[in-house]
Formats: C-alpha cells, structure tokens, sequence
C-alpha cells in the first residue's frame, strides 16, 4: 500500500517544519491534519456556532469544503474563500482543541484525512496519525519537546514577525492545550506503540530531519 509516515507530538514540537521538509525531500504528500480541525473552528466560529456543540459542530465539518495549496507555504481555502491568515492564530489553535474533542467532528473528518493518502506517499501530521488514521503507517514518529523549549520557540517565532509575546504567557497557554489533548476522551495524543520517540528539546530541525529521514524503511 502507499507508504505513510505519520508524526504525532503536541503542539509546538516542530512537527510542522520536520514534516513539510520532509514530505519536500521525499517527493511525498503532507497532511497537517492540524490544520483541518483549525479550518472548521475559523468555520464554526463565523457560523456563529457554539464549540461545544457536538452536533451542530459536526454538521459544520461535514458541510466545509476545504482545498489545500502546498507550494512553499501552506494555503487554505474554507469554501473557496482563502484563510490563510487566520489559520496560524493562537486563537485559532485554541479554538480548534475544542472542536477536536468532539468524537462525532472526529468522525466525519477521518475520511477528508486518509484521503491524502495517495502516491508516491504521504507524510502526516497531527496527534493521531498513528493510532487512529493511519494505524497501519509503514513508519511512526512521536516528535515531542519540554513545554518551556516549545514556549520558547514560539516565543521567537513570533518576535520574527514583529508580534509583541509574552512568554509566561504562552507557556500557560501550551500547557493548557496539552492537557485539553491529553486528558480528552476522543482520540487523547497519545504515543502509537510502534511509534519512535524523538525528543527535540537539545536538538536542531536540521537534526531531527536527518534522523527520521534515517528511519524510513
Ligand atoms: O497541530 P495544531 O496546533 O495545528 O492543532 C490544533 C489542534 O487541533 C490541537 O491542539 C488538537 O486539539 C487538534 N488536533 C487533533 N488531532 C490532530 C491534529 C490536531 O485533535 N490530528
């Protein structure tokens, strides 16, 4: 079958720049799963709906239309509208958790999931990449890092791009997004059995690249 590498960790990892590198290196697909549970908050939220609302929620996710444009950025359109900008906003990120923890939203996006898996292979980010899309992933990566290293990357990320950040802030921010994904009942981010586990805290992107690189069979 087409070959899938699937890399799961919480948010802030890295999981985004190591797969997209990756999936460039490779000729391969990418998914940022991540960014479809963003897509349907940006819609829920213009909707007005609340998030909370499982079945209202779930109908929202069923009814989106999503195209992704991977050139050298990611770009989304939500109904053919495009919402790129939103998408990256802590906000948004937040948001998403919510919905993500519906079982019933989790449901209808499975399928929009493993349709990108197509040849010559695919490489998927999210949380359950490996336990519930694509349990039968020829290669796993668990991509973790401390909460404080995560903080801190974002942190700079956004000083590069002229935003003020407060970084105690974000570190309450990260810490509370993991434990909404750990401790929730549908699909807690949990590490596949067969899964490697990276810990890139001490590690450089290019390094972690080379060494998932390394493991694909
Ligand atoms: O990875 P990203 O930060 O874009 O994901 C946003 C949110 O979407 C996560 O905090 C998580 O709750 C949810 N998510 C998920 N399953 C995935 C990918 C993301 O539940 N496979």
């Amino acid at each position: 079958s087409v070959p899938v590498l699937t890399i799961d960790g919480p948010s802030g990892a890295g999981k985004g720049t190591v797969s997209r590198a990756i999936a460039r290196k490779l000729g391969w697909h990418y998914l940022d799963s991540g960014s479809i549970y963003r897509s349907l908050a940006i819609a829920a939220i213009a909707e007005g709906v609340d998030l909370s609302d499982e079945t209202v929620v779930a109908e929202v996710a069923k009814a989106m239309v999503l195209e992704f444009e991977c050139a050298e950025e990611l770009t989304v359109k939500l109904d053919g509208k495009d919402i790129t900008g939103q998408l990256g906003l802590e906000s948004t990120g937040n948001a998403a958790s919510m919905v993500a923890a519906l079982p019933e939203v989790r449901k209808v996006l499975l399928q929009k999931q493993k349709d990108f898996r197509r040849p010559p292979g695919l490489v998927a980010d999210g949380r359950d990449m490996g336990t519930v899309v694509f349990p039968d992933a020829q290669n796993k990566v668990f991509l973790t890092a401390s909460a404080e290293e995560r903080a801190m990357r974002r942190y700079k990320q956004l000083k590069e791009k002229g935003i003020d950040a407060n970084l105690s802030s974000i570190t309450q921010e990260i810490e509370e997004r993991d434990r909404r994904d750990q401790q929730r009942k549908a699909a807690p981010l949990m590490q596949a059995d067969d899964a490697v586990f990276i810990d890139s805290s001490d590690m450089s992107i290019e390094t972690v690249i080379e060494q998932i690189i390394n493991l694909i069979r």
